[in-house]
């Protein structure tokens, strides 16, 4: 496997690989940019078939991060890390040990948080071996597990969508599909339930779905059928590709509005969703709520105006993205590149 002529090679700064046998850690970090400050990105712990689709979506993902970053103009360049989930039984804190020493290793280059598959217990775990963690349950300036303030994030952007095409924030009355009930997803999902939305869900958990139907309402859709459901709006909120060749053709929502990264299996998706007339709200403006937080904390005073702030402008962004986007009509990921790409060339 090649890195540096590898298609998602992106002159990242550094990667580095990872193993410590004895607890069957194997990770790949990924650090794209510190122009804007130490790489900041989440942890994913996820089960991969082969090392080079890991590695795909260490180099993806930290890119990304970097985008994500600067479009939210936070202090912080970008980097992700994914662990490759051990087959069979493993010692969950042993394995995040020997991961916060290879942290450690990186002298400050990296900072950690929260992704799939990982727990602020995770990174009180990672906190016994390195400073460079946030997203932690303890501590002065703790916040815990960002999800809820990136489901705020989507909520509002999502918002600024509908306001967009239906000449309202209002989402009385409006069907969301959801795909992925998990930590975002399902606060989303609550949000949505409040503002009077009606809600098609679907996860490969069924008891996040039936929680879904008893608690919000909720009517239950396959996972192969989410985003082809007559919606007005689809959230996609599980793992990255959701929007592709195969899905986009089949759906009928005006609005994509979801808190996944990498939403789209690769930049010629756009071209789909643009034929068919969607409205689509690039994945990394829209759900850096998280790593607001995470800023936050890394700050080291933990301060709630500050990240209202951010959000504040997390809704202003995407209200220009939109506005650019008719204007001079070119895609919104095209618009969202530009403004972060141009953040990132003033850092
Ligand atoms: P999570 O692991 O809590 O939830 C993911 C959910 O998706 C789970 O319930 C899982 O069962 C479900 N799922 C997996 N495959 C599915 C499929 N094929 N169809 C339907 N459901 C499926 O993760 P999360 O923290 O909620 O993150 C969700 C997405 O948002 C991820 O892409 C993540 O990278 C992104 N994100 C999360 C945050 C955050 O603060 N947690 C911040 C930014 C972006």
């Amino acid at each position: 496997m090649s890195i540096f002529s590898h298609p998602d090679f992106s002159d990242h700064e550094g990667v580095y690989f990872a193993s410590d046998p004895e607890t069957g850690l194997k990770v790949i970090i990924a650090v794209h940019s510190t122009a804007r400050g130490p790489a900041a990105g989440g942890t994913r712990f996820w089960h991969y078939d082969t090392d080079a689709e890991a590695v795909t979506d260490a180099l993806r993902l930290s890119k990304a991060m970097s985008y994500k970053n600067a479009a939210a103009e936070l202090p912080l360049g970008g980097g992700k890390a994914v662990i490759m989930k051990p087959e069979g039984t493993f010692d969950r804190t042993a394995l995040f040990a020997a991961y916060g020493r290879a942290i450690e290793r990186l002298s400050g280059s990296y900072i950690t948080a929260e992704d799939v598959g990982v727990t602020p217990a995770d990174m009180d775990v990672i906190h016994t071996q390195t400073q460079c963690v946030a997203g932690l349950s303890t501590g002065e300036a703790a916040s815990g597990d960002p999800s809820p303030i990136t489901a705020e994030g989507v909520f509002r952007g999502l918002q600024v969508g509908a306001e967009h095409i239906w000449g309202s924030e209002n989402l009385t009355g409006k069907t969301v599909a959801v795909q992925g009930l998990g930590h975002v997803g399902y606060a989303l999902c609550e949000k949505l339930h409040r503002a009077g939305a009606k809600l098609l869900v679907a996860d490969i958990n069924e008891e996040v779905i039936a929680k879904a139907v008893s608690e919000l309402s909720a009517v239950k859709v396959g996972v192969a059928d989410i985003h082809a459901q007559e919606a007005d709006i689809f959230a996609p909120c599980a793992l990255g590709g959701a929007l592709n060749a195969k899905t986009v053709p089949d759906m009928k929502a005006k609005l994509i509005a979801g808190a996944a990264n990498n939403q789209l299996r690769d930049d010629s998706v756009m071209s789909l969703i643009e034929e068919k007339g969607i409205i689509y709200l690039p994945d990394y403006v829209l759900n850096a709520g998280g790593i607001i937080n995470v800023a936050a904390e890394v700050s080291g005073e933990y301060n709630q105006a500050w990240v209202e702030e951010k959000l504040v402008g997390l809704k202003a962004t995407i209200k220009t993205i939109l506005e650019v986007s008719t204007a001079q009509k070119i895609s919104t990921l095209r618009v969202a590149n530009q403004i972060a790409e141009e953040r990132l060339k003033r850092a």
